[in-house]
């Protein structure tokens, strides 16, 4: 939502006053905060109704932001090193309650005044039964102060790294404030039409701007969210339209035959039979691929659904028609998977497979370059390596996307650019993003979905424990691993850059080693901060079998293949949702054993984490999960598309606002019908809004240049 225009919203937010150069740096790394107009755009989560105080008594442990007031006492300092933390007691007419720090610890050592009273804030946890706040926000309570603070007070997501450093809620709202002394009506430019404003009941977007982080009151709250909803959305509709509009016209390549590739593989060489949702999603790509216009299609399937299949039936049409292919895959080990598993399948034929990723060496890359430029490679098989410029095709007329939401327009592009024409394009994801959504969202894709899994698959076995009964589950794995089996234990790093979770995740593997001691055990560990070529011997060495437990976090969510792996221990299930969680369990489940997915929680966990523990053991369908997933979170949290920034919204949520994403999308197409080009002087601000770049934009399947 930053356009072009608008002097004062690009000064630094070093400029500001209360900021300052440390602060502006920590800010922008934090929150990616660099100038007037992010600040002004990071908009509160919620609103605290500053007249509501709570009891410490009534405080449930699935009430998560409270606020309280009370007395403080008992500071006291424990531990050394990196495990120190400080400590006080927060007393109130009801009870007491644990305030914890393990940053920042002499900057609050020093500034809390013991025995005073002081408004606390926070998001609640519960050790033991007993309530506990980490890292607080503390205010002191000034007699009479009340009564001229406003009552909605906005409450921001900040780090625990700005909490640390003193940057926190109250804080933060101190800076909006002083940025919106600064800025004055004319500061900010309308975006939208007096006509749209006016047809659909909108309020101003200076008006919005303000309110929404100082609301006078909860009906002025509910316009500038209207309005600043409408808008998201309003441009996001835009730019799908627009996109399917150019998609449409785009011509493409004809694949007028199946021949002798695609029926010899299929009569001879076909392991299985194909599952009815396989032979129709492949009848859905042959008749794109017949139209003489490009194909855009999204094939969704669950894990192990069988996509593959899907696609190397589709590359082999390509082959029979005379043309190349190619498939692309998000890690070198997929990748690499995908090459052994294709080659094997394809190795009694005339076909032509490579591979393609960064740690082919120069000799070989410069042999593979030559053969595929020459078109003696059929089906070329990589990482990002692919779009690399030294890479020309003799005639790329299909690429495969595997697993890939970052992958956007414009990457996808580069694929093609010594083309003629632009190759038909298969984007296949086990992201169960529901169907409806996913029209509305991948507006610029048609999809397909593999809603039938290959017969005989055995569900997963699905169990939630609590930690109380580690040693008991340790137990079992020890039993599978002497069965022959092998273990993937999953950690939640939600930010693996972050040192303290980093170091409670080695803390772990330790623990581990000493239920699983060398040399009986082998266990090996992979996760984001190791190096490509470290992460990638020890999954290697998982993949072999040589390694009996694989530690790790997310990073192997996706795609891997490991058949005789038989459980997935899930630790911290509760701080995964459910959509990541079904993920994580369909690495499992992949030979022919039994597989047990094993979600281990804390025993004090929310009606919600209690809840997504149901489900999952519950069912093992992927697209009920997501469904559930949604009404449960809101999409901006379904795996998968926070990072990618698909349904990444700032404000707009698609399943509440369901009545404005059609609203917006009605008034897009009317709006583009009446000026295909937004060239109308009145539209000038969305034109730029559709055309500016923002350093934040992740590519993707709408974000059209
Ligand atoms: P995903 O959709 O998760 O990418 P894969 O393509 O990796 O799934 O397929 C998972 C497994 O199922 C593979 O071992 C594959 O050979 C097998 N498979 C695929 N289709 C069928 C089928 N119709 N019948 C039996 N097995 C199948
Ligand atoms: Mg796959």
């Amino acid at each position: 939502m930053n356009y072009s225009g608008e002097p004062i919203l690009h000064t630094s937010i070093e400029f500001l006053k209360g900021v300052g150069s440390f602060k502006a740096e920590l800010l922008r790394k934090e929150l990616n905060i660099a100038s007037y107009s992010d600040l002004l755009h990071h908009f509160p989560y919620r609103y605290i109704d500053s007249t509501q105080v709570q009891h410490i008594k009534s405080l449930q442990p699935d009430q998560e932001w409270v606020q309280l007031r009370g007395i403080i006492m008992n500071l006291q300092e424990h531990g050394a090193g990196f495990k120190k933390r400080l400590t006080a007691t927060l007393y109130d007419q009801t009870g007491q309650l644990e305030l914890v720090w393990f940053q920042g610890i002499s900057f609050v050592a020093k500034n809390i005044q013991s025995n005073t009273a002081y408004s606390v804030f926070g998001k609640l946890s519960f050790f033991n039964g007993f309530p506990t706040i980490t890292h607080p926000e503390l205010e002191l309570v000034k007699p009479g102060a009340q009564t001229t603070t406003p009552t909605m007070l906005p409450a921001y997501s900040v780090t625990e790294k700005l909490r640390a450093k003193g940057v926190n809620n109250r804080s933060f709202a101190k800076l909006t404030q002083a940025l919106l002394e600064k800025i004055n009506p004319s500061d900010i430019y309308e975006t939208l039409p007096p006509e749209l404003l006016q047809q659909y009941n909108l309020c101003g977007r200076y008006e919005a701007l303000s309110q929404i982080h100082f609301p006078q009151n909860a009906r002025s709250l509910e316009q500038a969210s209207h309005r600043l909803k409408w808008e998201e959305l309003f441009i996001a509709q835009l730019k799908i339209t627009k996109a399917n509009l150019r998609n449409h016209q785009q011509p493409g390549y004809v694949f007028g035959a199946v021949g002798n590739y695609f029926n010899d593989f299929y009569s001879n060489h076909l392991p299985f039979e194909l599952t009815n949702a396989q032979k129709r999603v492949i009848k859905e790509i042959r008749m794109d691929t017949l139209q003489g216009k490009q194909m855009n299609r999204l094939v969704q399937g669950d894990v192990g659904s069988g996509k593959t299949m899907v696609a190397l039936l589709s590359m082999l049409i390509a082959i029979d028609n005379g043309y190349q292919s190619c498939m692309m895959a998000p890690t070198e080990i997929l990748a690499q998977q995908h090459f052994q598993g294709i080659s094997e399948l394809l190795k009694d034929m005339p076909v032509k497979v490579a591979i393609l990723t960064g740690s082919v060496k120069t000799k070989e890359r410069r042999k593979i370059l030559e053969d595929l430029k020459e078109g003696r490679i059929a089906i070329i098989i990589g990482t990002h390596a692919l779009v690399e410029d030294t890479v020309v095709f003799y005639n790329l007329g299909l690429a495969v996307i595997d697993e890939q939401h970052r992958f956007g327009v414009s990457q996808r592009a580069k694929l093609w650019q010594k083309n003629t024409l632009a190759p038909h394009v298969l984007v296949m994801t086990a992201t169960p993003i529901p169907r409806t959504l996913a029209m509305t969202l991948y507006g610029d894709l048609d999809v397909s979905v593999i809603d039938e899994l290959p017969p005989g698959r055995k569900p997963i076995h699905t169990i939630h424990r609590f930690d109380s009964n580690r040693f008991k589950v340790m137990e079992f794995i020890k039993y599978e691993i002497g069965k022959g089996r092998q273990i993937y234990i999953v950690y939640p790093l939600i930010d693996e850059s972050d040192k303290l979770e980093y170091e409670s995740l080695l803390k772990n593997y330790e623990q581990v080693k000493t239920h699983f001691p060398d040399p009986k055990y082998n266990v090996a560990m992979v996760h984001g901060k190791q190096a490509a070529d470290e992460k990638e011997r020890n999954m290697q060495r998982f993949v072999s079998g040589e390694a009996h437990i694989l530690v790790s976090t997310t990073v192997i969510e996706v795609g891997v293949n490991v058949p005789n792996a038989s459980v997935m221990l899930i630790e911290s299930a509760e701080r995964f949702g459910l959509s990541q969680l079904h993920q994580l369990r369909g690495r499992v489940g992949r030979g022919s054993e039994k597989s047990y997915c094993i979600l281990l929680t804390s025993t004090e966990i929310s009606k919600e984490s209690r809840q997504r523990m149901s489900i999952m053991t519950q069912t093992n369908d992927g697209f009920l999960i997501a469904e559930e997933d949604l009404k449960m979170r809101g999409p901006g949290d379904i795996y998968g598309t926070r990072q990618s920034g698909a349904l990444d919204f700032k404000i707009a949520d698609i399943i509440q606002d369901v009545a404005l994403v059609e609203e917006t999308k009605n008034a897009a197409a009317a709006m583009l019908h009446a000026d295909p080009e937004l060239s109308h002087p009145n539209h000038r601000m969305l034109y730029n809004a559709l055309h500016t770049k923002k350093s934040s934009d992740a590519p993707h399947w709408n974000k059209i240049s």
